[in-house]
This record gives structure tokens, sequence and C-alpha cells, in this order.
């Protein structure tokens, strides 16, 4: 075993994140009401004031509160690791490297904004928040993170994950949060779905119904997102602020940063500060966005202005999608299943600062496996795009006969994702081909904006 790790000290922990609004090629569209099709503000009465200026800032950089940073130290700074493991099975001259988000308590890298949204929403007197998950990556993220600031986490669950994934929805009732099977009797939209369909299975869309429903109509309430929106990407980008210090150490330097793409977060917080030097330094870096072929709203999709959620609670943005309406297989990478794209990494595809591919799921679990036995980890679902994208990568390099820097974004392990791998060893997992007809039907229902 050969790996090296590129460790920093508590004191270098980031004190900012970074904001790329100020340096996108062009600004980004506003979000527009979902009634009136007016551009509007993230609407406050779902989310903190703190949140709503963080969404439009024009500051580059927005320092991390010293409460922040404090709990941060449970885990951070996350390891950069050099797979020289994975490199010499590979036998290529690539340097891979990883960055290790997956040592939180949660597992991920969720908990990055999670902690920053719960601490803001205390401080504006916040009691409780109230969110969707679907595999439950996000919801027990939150559930840790207003564990430790005193909050109350109300967790709306898509209703088959909830009977199919026990072990995260143990993980939320651990750190104190409330988990609801949804559709459920408690909401409004909730009880209209039971009325047709007592069985429905439910749906993250459904459950984002739920979980906006309780923050409109409670004072004490917020709405809290894991994913997509401006802020949330802003506070992952300590991962990259991280990285850039880490490669210093390496004397190294990335040509490629590789991150799996669901809403965009992970692979945003480790890009976005490799984007910022890019610019000011005119470098070559490439960044390569990585989506399932279930789910390819990137390489498929329109730029088109799209609801957020399923029903129209939440304002309509400018991004790559499928459509709202579009319902993706039930691939095991839970956490790629979003119908739309981060207007900020849209943004930057479509000014072709970003690349995107997309992969069917039994080659990113073949990627995972080779992963786990050589570097020791057990990658979640999600994560095993970004390994199979960076060992192809590795794998031209050694074809070319080159040795370019390969970096990517270690988002997640997989110890709650069992049944997927026993699936996979048995053979059983398929790959879905990209669903012509059901996006060209779900794409009827973009709203007639422009
Ligand atoms: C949620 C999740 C993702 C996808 O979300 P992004 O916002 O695109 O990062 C990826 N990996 C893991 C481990 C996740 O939990």
């Amino acid at each position: 075993m050969d790996q090296v790790k590129y460790l920093l000290d508590e004191k270098e922990l980031p004190e900012a994140w970074y904001n790329i609004i100020p340096d996108l090629p062009a600004p980004l569209p506003p979000y527009l009401h979902p009634a009136t099709y007016q551009p509007t503000p993230l609407p406050p009465p779902l989310f903190p004031m703190a949140l709503v200026h963080q969404e439009q800032s024009q500051e580059r950089f927005i320092a991390i509160p010293d409460e922040v940073r404090h709990v941060y130290r449970i885990w951070r700074p996350t390891p950069l690791v050099r797979a020289r493991n994975l490199e010499r099975a590979l036998d290529t001259p690539a340097h891979i490297y990883y960055k290790n988000e997956s040592v939180s308590p949660a597992g991920s890298h969720k908990p990055n904004t999670a902690v920053a949204q719960a601490y803001y929403n205390k401080q504006e007197g916040v009691k409780r928040l109230s969110t969707e998950t679907g595999a439950g990556q996000w919801g027990s993220a939150l559930a840790f993170a207003c564990s430790l600031f005193g909050l109350e986490c109300k967790v709306y669950m898509v209703k088959v994950s909830y009977q199919q994934k026990p072990y995260r929805r143990s993980l939320m009732h651990v750190w104190g949060a409330t988990v609801t099977p949804s559709p459920s009797e408690e909401t409004e939209s909730g009880r209209r779905i039971l009325a047709e369909d007592p069985n429905s299975p439910g749906s993250l869309g459904i459950a984002i119904s739920e979980a906006a429903e309780v923050a409109f109509s409670d004072d004490n309430t917020r709405y809290s997102l894991g994913s997509v929106l401006n802020h949330v990407l802003l506070h992952q980008t300590v991962v990259g602020e991280e990285a850039l210090k880490q490669f210093a150490l390496a004397d190294d330097y990335p040509d490629v940063v590789i991150g799996c793409v669901g809403g965009g977060s992970n692979f945003a917080g480790l890009a976005f500060p490799f984007v910022r030097e890019r610019q000011r330094k005119n470098l070559k870096t490439r960044f390569l966005a990585v989506e399932p072929t279930a789910c390819p709203s990137l390489t498929k999709g329109p730029y088109a202005y799209d609801l957020g959620d399923a029903v129209g609670m939440a304002p309509l943005a400018k991004m790559y999608t499928l459509g709202h309406t579009f319902i993706p297989e039930g691939i095991h990478a839970g956490g790629l299943r979003y119908h739309g794209m981060a207007p900020q990494i849209s943004a930057l595809h479509k000014a072709g600062i970003i690349d995107a591919i997309a992969l069917p799921q039994t080659t990113c679990f073949a990627a995972a496996l080779q992963f786990a036995r050589t570097e020791g980890i057990v990658p979640a679902p999600e994560t095993s795009h970004a390994i199979r994208a960076a060992i192809d990568e590795a794998l031209r390099c050694k074809e070319e006969g080159v040795a370019r820097t390969i970096l990517f974004n270690f988002s997640g392990h997989g110890h709650f994702d069992m049944a997927a791998y026993d699936a996979y060893l048995a053979g059983q997992l398929v790959d879905y081909d990209y669903p012509a007809d059901k996006v060209a039907e779900a794409l009827k229902s973009l709203p007639k904006v422009e």
C-alpha cells in the first residue's frame, strides 16, 4: 500500500467561502416568481435573510463564521489523497488525487452546507428546519447540524426510501430529527396525493411540497435545501479552497477536475476555486461533471427556465433540465436523480468552461469495486460516477503516454448502500438507456417564459 496523504493543520481551515457570482462569464439569469414570472429573490418566508442575501451576493469572498468553522473542525480539513495504489493497478503515468469528503459524521460533503444553514437559521431565531430527503444523505446531514445548534429538524422522506433504507432513517433519529414518510397525512399536499392514491410510493417532488408547506405555514420554521442553490454551492467551496493549499504541499496541480453531479454542489465546491485560478492565471484546467445516463440534464436537457420542484412552490430557475415532471428510473445513485442542475453550473457549462458526460451505473459500480479494492474505501453509488470518469481519464493517459494530474471529489462513502453492492455482486443491476420519450414528454411541461 503506497497511499500519500496531504493533510492540513486545523489552523489552515479556510476563513472564507468563494462566491463565483462576480467571476461568472455573464450575469446569472434571475429567479422568476412561479405565479407571475417576474424576477424575484429566494422567498424569505422559506429561507433566513442571511441566505437570501448570500444567494445574490456580489462579494467574492464571504467570511465563514467562527461558530461554523468550530463545527467544521470535527472533521475538517479533510485529506487530499494521492491514489498511488489505484495508479499502480491501472499501470498509468497519470497522477490521481481525491479529496475525501466521506470523513464527515454523516459520511458525505453535505454537512459543509448543513452546518452553515443551521447556524444562520439559529442566528435569526428560527426554531425548526424542515426538509425533504430521498435516500437520506441530505436528511441525515441536516439532522446532524440541527442537533449541534439546538434546532428541531423535520424530514419528509420519500416513502419507498423510508421503507427500503432503514439505516439512514435510524441515523436521523439518533441525531434527534423527526422523520415522516411522504406523502403523509400531516400536510395539505400529502393528503391530496393520498386521496388520489393511498398507496403512493412518494417522490422527491411531493416531499419538497410537504416540507415547503410546513415552512410557509409556521413562523418558527424555515425550509432548507441540500444542493442546487447558489448559497449551497458557496458553502461547499471550503472543499476546493483546502484542495488548492494541499496541491501546493504536493507540489503538483490538477489538469482535470472531476465530480459527480446531482444538483451540482459537491462538484462546484471542489471545482469553483480552480475555475477562479484558471481565469486568474490563464491556465488550461479542464472541468468534467459526471451524471447518470438515467438522468442526464447537462448532456441532454435544454438550457431553459423550469420549476425547481414538482409543484411550483419554489421559484423558476434557468438551468439545464429534463422537465420538472420527469421521474428518473430507480438507479442506486439516488442523489443524482434531480431533474435540473444548479444555475451556476448550468451557466458555466453554457459558456463552455465545464464539460459534462453521462455514464451508466454498472460500469460505475465496477469502478467503485476497483477503488475499494485498491484504496480501501467503499464509495457511495453517486461517487462511483466520478471514480469511473477518473479511471477512464487515467487509462487515456496510459494510451497517450502522458502524465496528466487528475483530481476528483470523493463525495461520500457507501456504508449505507450495501444493498446496492449486493445487487451488483449478484449480477442483478441493469443499465437504463437514455429515456428519450419520457424526457420529450416532460419537456412539454416547461413553463413558457421567453
Ligand atoms: C447528495 C450526494 C451527491 C449529489 O449531490 P450534489 O449536490 O450534486 O453534490 C453526490 N454524492 C453524494 C455522496 C451525495 O450524498
